[in-house]
């Protein structure tokens, strides 16, 4: 592989329950990422996992009456197992409990911390949410509780190890303002700077094994501390590729990529472009060069959870909507400045809309009436007419308008833009009416029979772009169609892509309409 690099990561949920629809948008939007760069040509890895360290997961065990392993062992596997039901390409799955790279590089980390004179003793106290893992200040506190999952915060007073971030105040500045640290969207760049030049605050990095309940990776040449959960999480980033023995994998992908790019939800900013910066800047390694936070869906107003009772089961939407069903669906939807509720109606409407009747039926139609017309196979065009040049310079400009969308991190336009194909070729179907042109050529009508050639091989194009720019987003999808085209493989960007005297399969619905109602209701 030579082209650029490109590492892309999710954040790591902790697993005191199993996934929810928000986990499934969080891996989503990684792996369109990775598709999309590996289609690029650019040297790709990903990584998703679990937080298994998590006093979260402790609290769920302790709840269940079961050990804490046999808690994280069981859940990790049912995030680890929505790879397949979701569509997802992740080239690499870090758990970090039971997992000896990881604790050697966390562990190396922290000393490279140490060393860096960052790493002091310090008495704390302060209101604490154990479901957030963090401390709020009073004025974050909404009446007392923690504002996120409304539960009552505990006073908790410790002697801990604190990371010295207030020095890293004038260079994280410095990094997000210049965009070498990018930060998007724009809106969350100017939220996470103003907490940098309000001035930052050394941090709390480990805790008494009393409180971890004896759970977590041991402080190095401390064993009365344990790392405080986040220290050890944000970790994974590096420690998956090898960063304890500074392995190919850590130099290739981290140390020397253009591109480490953090995926998390908007709840996390301060954590990886604030915290996590840092804690590399200190140990002398590269910071992330992006972070890009996204917005959540919503169940009645709240942010789904585990804790309040309202998760939904991404494989029951699978089981309704399909894996690209579901991820046309959520990248589609997915707000870019809000919180957008998440109900079935919309998910269905949104499903036979775009996919059941305007992608759907083109795809029908494309290969059915090459079927009907010439036979199932794939004619040589004419010259183009004004018709077909508007299809062509639309699909020509598409590669540049998707990276400049995804470059944005703003998914629901890049799928808009090239749904403007999908809306033009039904269009173009419409103006050039095949079935009439059919009519004529039987009747004898020598310029009919050539341009029902170029119409039936412009619409069959057409679909093979579509097809070819759906790639990173509906995987499966992309694959039926080269299928029922009669292709291997659905081939480049360029317009003529698809040989002509190529034989179709059959038409088949891609995207079946719904019967049942979608869960979420
Ligand atoms: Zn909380």
């Amino acid at each position: 592989m030579t082209g650029r690099k490109y590492y892309v990561t999710t954040a790591i949920p902790y697993v005191n329950a199993k996934p929810h629809v928000g986990h499934a948008l969080l891996l989503i939007l990684a792996d369109v990422l990775a598709r999309y760069h590996r289609q690029r040509g650019d040297d790709t890895w990903s990584l998703t996992g679990t937080d298994d360290n998590s006093l979260s997961n402790v609290l769920a065990a302790e709840a269940e009456g079961i050990p804490i392993q046999e808690l994280v062992n069981r859940n990790a596997g049912l995030f680890q197992a929505l790879r397949e039901p979701l569509a997802l390409s992740f080239d690499d799955f870090i758990r970090t409990s039971g997992n000896p790279k990881h604790t050697a590089g966390a562990q190396k980390l922290w000393r490279a911390c140490r060393r860096n004179d960052d790493v002091y003793r310090r008495y704390y106290e302060g209101q604490y949410c154990v479901r957030c893992e963090r401390f709020y200040s009073d004025d974050e506190l909404d009446d007392g509780r923690c504002p996120i999952h409304h539960r009552p915060t505990e006073l908790v007073r410790e002697d801990n190890y604190f990371f010295r971030l207030s020095r890293y105040t004038a260079q994280l500045a410095d990094l997000i303002a210049t965009d070498r640290l990018r930060v998007l969207p724009e809106t969350r760049k100017h939220e996470v700077l103003r907490f940098v030049q309000s001035g930052l605050e050394d941090f709390s990095i480990s805790r008494s094994p009393a409180r971890a309940r004896g759970w977590g990776i041991p402080v190095p040449d401390d064993p009365g501390q344990v790392m405080y959960v986040w220290f050890d999480a944000l970790c994974n980033y590096i420690t998956a590729l090898d960063y304890a023995a500074n392995g190919e994998r850590y130099r290739r992908y981290w140390r020397d990529s253009p591109a480490r790019v953090h995926i998390i939800g908007k709840d996390l900013l301060r954590f990886h472009a604030v915290y996590w910066p840092a804690m590399l800047l200190s140990a002398g390694e590269p910071p992330p060069t992006l972070v890009c936070a996204h917005e959540f869906f919503t169940v009645n107003g709240e942010k789904i959870s585990k804790s309040l009772g309202n998760a939904v089961d991404p494989i029951a939407l699978v089981a309704q909507l399909g894996a690209d069903g579901l991820r046309y669906c959520l990248l589609r939807e997915l707000p870019r400045t809000e919180d957008t509720d998440l109900t079935a109606a919309r998910l269905a409407a949104r499903y036979h809309s775009d996919l059941a009747n305007d992608l759907g039926n083109l795809v029908n139609r494309a290969v059915s009436m090459l079927a009907r017309y010439r036979g199932g196979v794939v004619p040589s065009p004419g010259s183009p007419s004004a018709n077909e040049e508007v299809l062509q310079s639309l699909a020509a400009g598409l590669p540049a308008r998707i990276a400049a969308m995804l470059d944005a991190f703003d998914f629901r336009a890049a799928l808009s833009s090239i749904w403007e194909l999908v809306t033009q070729s039904n269009r173009y179907v419409e103006q050039t009416a095949p079935w009439l042109l059919a009519r004529r050529e039987r009747e004898g009508d020598n310029v009919a029979q050539d341009r029902l050639d170029t119409a039936l091989y412009t619409i069959a194009e057409s679909v093979r772009l579509i097809a070819y720019f759906i790639e990173p987003f509906l995987p499966s999808t992309t694959s039926k169609i080269a299928s029922q085209l009669g292709l291997s493989a659905i081939g480049t960007a360029g317009w003529g892509g698809l040989p002509a005297a190529t034989r179709v399969g059959a038409a088949q619905p891609i995207f079946p309409r719904l019967e049942a109602a979608v869960p979420g209701d």
